[in-house]
């Protein structure tokens, strides 16, 4: 149990891979980092998204039920308006991360908020769409790993609604190697067996893994399976900037660094305008609101 502990002395003092990620709890968006509402609610849909509240969702329309409110005869739980708008105001600081056209030139255009306690969201992998928790948004500050959480359920689900995520998926599962059933069945027997007292402390998720592990997985959840590895790789390039850069200047591990750059080219074929450019303007802090109209090529 020890070894997942936070802050392992050992892991500072070694030469350790793997960049830290365990202050990325204590990080928050504040008010001034998120968009003002009218903005925000103005870029959802010029992206050409809509967000659909469990008020929205049409009677008889099918949705997940898992760790859900639906139930068909029930009446959709009240959303606070307060907390609707903490949550458009979160998805679209996170949106203009991705230029104008991507979401609808890659087939997306709803994401479904869930009321539940549960923090997270989901991808339903047969009707194909994201599902993001309102515990998320409750409060502002919202917590940064909420603006990756995002970012990482987009992920998954371009990976299962585009031509360009199917094909990630198959040349990452041959590039890296694939994890063990036995690693598999070991990671959650350890991940039961401390999940409660890492869930009080709201880091098992972020943990970086254990020594082995470490040269090969960005956190302990991206040890789960290649499907969560993929999605933590992916969204942490999104988490910030400085997390960015340190994960790349501070990281030896070659099999991480080849990961982050499978991810990376990923976004180019999912539009050519996330290149070298954009990761670097990124890098730099340059990307906010106005980024992608005024960007010079
Ligand atoms: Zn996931």
């Amino acid at each position: 149990m020890e070894k997942f502990s936070k802050g392992n002395t050992e892991d500072k003092i070694s030469d350790s891979p793997a960049v830290e990620t365990t202050d990325l709890d204590l990080r928050t968006l504040k008010d001034s980092e998120l968009l003002p509402i009218e903005q925000a609610k103005e870029i959802i849909s010029r992206y050409g998204i809509k967000i659909i509240f469990p008020s929205d969702v049409k009677r008889g329309e099918r949705v997940a039920k898992s760790f859900l409110w639906m139930d068909e005869d029930a009446k959709p739980p009240v959303i606070p308006d307060k907390e609707k708008e903490n949550c458009i105001r979160g998805i679209a600081s996170e949106m203009i991360m991705y230029p104008e056209e991507f979401f609808r030139s890659n087939g997306i255009n709803k994401f479904y908020i869930i009321s539940s306690e549960i923090q997270g969201g989901f991808v339903d992998t047969i009707s194909k769409r994201l599902y993001l928790s309102i515990e998320n948004y409750r409060s502002i500050p919202l917590k940064v790993r909420e603006g990756f959480t995002f970012h990482h359920e987009l992920l998954h689900l371009l990976e299962i609604a585009t031509p360009q995520g199917r094909e990630f998926k198959k040349t990452w599962n041959l590039e890296f190697p694939r994890i063990s059933t036995l690693k598999q069945i070991i990671f959650k027997i350890l991940g039961k067996a401390v999940g409660d007292e890492f869930d009080k402390r709201k880091e098992k998720f972020w943990e970086i893994p254990s020594s082995e592990w470490k040269k090969k997985y960005l956190s302990n959840y991206s040890a789960l399976n290649e499907k969560e590895d993929r999605a933590m790789t992916a969204g942490l390039l999104f988490v910030s900037p400085e997390y960015m850069m340190n994960t790349l200047a501070k990281n030896t591990s070659e099999i991480i660094k080849r990961k982050l750059s499978y991810a990376i080219s990923l976004y180019y074929k999912l539009s050519p305008k996330m290149d070298a450019g954009f990761w670097a303007d990124y890098a730099m802090g340059k990307v906010d609101a106005n980024y992608w109209r005024t960007r010079r090529y």
